[in-house]
């Protein structure tokens, strides 16, 4: 049974809320006050906030960045603050959703439940059936062809992303240009083995912090490349 955190202070409001969550077969709890809240948010294990911005103690602004520092729960906000950059500012810092009051029970019950979803579907996608290299802060996902480098995912074209996981499934082994272009571009090595050199300048923008002074793939000078471990 999934655990929902509601922290709002106007009593009928958080009941009206809870009253629906529980028809609905989650597990609610009620607090009113912001820091407190913050803290039972941090401390005890919920899978989703629903948060209301003008609070006693901190308002949900500040909840939703300190929150988002420690923790990836989905967060829903449902405020009486209707303006455009309210709802900016709360999710620029992190909530997933923002709802108007008055607002309708029975939606945010279905929002609440595309967010649960969506986000077991995330904390799945890097589940034991799928193949995955992890190299300081690199993570590839093989079998959803997905790259991500400290946690951001980058987006790869299907020659790039075949090129990276082909040098990481081969540490600390030297190739030529000529070797990873018939490896990579399955042909006789007579095409441009310059594309090689486009794809890993490529593939080097996309991870690595300084592309002058490469952490994974290194240049041999006159020979190739290797990818460092
Ligand atoms: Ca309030």
């Amino acid at each position: 049974m999934s655990r929902i955190l509601i922290i709002e202070d106007e009593t009928s409001i958080a009941e009206l809320e809870r009253d629906y969550l529980e028809l609905s077969d989650f597990e609610v709890e009620l607090e009113e006050d912001g820091s407190k809240g913050l803290e039972r948010a941090l401390n005890e294990e919920f899978d989703l906030m629903i948060l209301d911005l003008m609070l006693p103690g901190m308002d949900g602004f500040e909840i939703c960045r300190k929150f988002r520092e420690e923790k990836n729960t989905p967060i829903i906000i449902i405020s009486a603050k209707k303006e455009d950059i309210d709802k900016i500012r709360g999710l620029g810092l992190g909530a997933d959703d923002y709802m108007t009051k008055p607002f309708s029970p029975s939606e945010m019950v279905a929002r609440v439940k595309a967010h649960l979803a969506r986000y077991e579907r995330l904390i799945g996608s890097g589940s034991p059936e799928n193949e995955v290299i992890e190299i300081r802060g690199l993570k590839i996902d093989k079998t959803a062809r997905r790259v991500w480098i400290h946690g951001e995912e980058k987006n790869f074209t299907t020659k790039e992303f075949d090129l990276l996981v082909f040098l990481a499934q081969n540490p600390n082994h030297v190739y030529t240009k000529e070797e990873l272009f018939s490896k990579i571009w399955d042909m006789e090595s007579i095409g441009d083995i310059a594309t090689v050199t486009v794809h890993i300048k490529k593939i080097r923008e996309k991870i690595e912090f300084n592309t002058a002074k490469p952490q994974y793939i290194e240049t041999i000078w006159g020979v190739g490349y290797r990818f460092k471990v």
